[in-house]
């Protein structure tokens, strides 16, 4: 099967088992009226990448996210993670995978607020199926990587919102994925929280952590070491981050 129009992805040529590899995926939600919300697209990403998905309101990337994260089904084409063809997987298959190999922060960061930090993280850990023994070592852990271990006995609903942002991240990594997701991670931050997020995002990545960001911001998206552009569910590599103003609706 090949897409049309042809696919420019850079992360197809790179070596090695990629952690995403996509190939014709398209998602059209059925309506009425049916959305096309992702046109057939290619996309391959690598272990230890840092991806920008970058568009303007509506564009598609969290639907792109959501198909990623295993969250949804395309439509047509092909999702292999990390070599594995995940359209054979059955629905608890897939949800053990999310669970052990994928952390998701999303935009809505749904945190239970009378739970403590810790708590929270921990609970993604429960549901990892892992030894029951290893949660709370694991979650402090986690704590520990994003700054937070002083705010591990608060409740969510205590904290600033960048330390909410902060412990979304620590539950998303705490069963150690392969693969984190972010969907616009600075959203309704201040200046001081965002550049903390950033910065938080460009260490795991140094720590060899995959990444892709969805954004709306050039100033998040700068960050990344690769930007894939959607445009109207189609996906493309570029423009430079600077150039993403033009994309926005008039
Ligand atoms: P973005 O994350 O870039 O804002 P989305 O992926 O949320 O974009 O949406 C892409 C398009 O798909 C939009 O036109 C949106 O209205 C539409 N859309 C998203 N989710 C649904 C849904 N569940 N049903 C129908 N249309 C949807």
């Amino acid at each position: 099967m090949t897409c049309s129009p042809p696919p420019r992805d850079p992360g197809a040529s790179m070596p090695g088992v990629p952690v995403v590899a996509m190939r014709c995926v398209e998602r059209v939600y059925p309506g009425p009226p049916p959305v096309r919300a992702l046109a057939p697209t290619d996309l391959a990403v690598h272990r230890g990448e840092y991806v920008a998905v970058v568009g303007p309101s509506g564009s598609g990337k969290s639907t792109l996210l959501n198909l990623i994260g295993l969250l949804d089904r395309p439509v047509q084409g092909t999702y292999e993670f990390c070599g594995r063809d995940t359209a054979a997987m059955r629905d608890y298959e897939r949800a053990a995978v999310r669970a052990r190999h994928i952390g998701f922060v999303f935009q809505a960061l749904r945190l239970l607020p009378l739970r403590t930090a810790l708590e929270n993280v921990m609970l993604a850990r429960l549901y990892s199926g892992a030894p029951r023994g290893t949660h709370h070592r694991w979650a402090t852990e986690a704590l520990e990587q994003v700054g937070l271990t002083d705010r591990a006995h608060a409740p969510a609903n205590t904290l600033s919102e960048g330390e909410r942002r902060g412990v979304a991240i620590a539950r998303a990594l705490v069963n150690r994925p392969s693969l984190l997701l972010c969907d616009e991670p600075t959203g309704n931050l201040d200046r001081a929280a965002a550049a903390a997020i950033l910065n938080l995002l460009d260490v795991l990545h140094a720590a060899d952590t995959t990444l892709i960001v969805a954004t709306h911001e050039p100033a998040v998206a700068a960050r990344a070491h690769r930007t894939v552009t959607i445009r109207a569910g189609s996906l493309e590599s570029g423009p430079p981050p600077a150039a993403l103003d033009a994309l926005e609706p008039a």
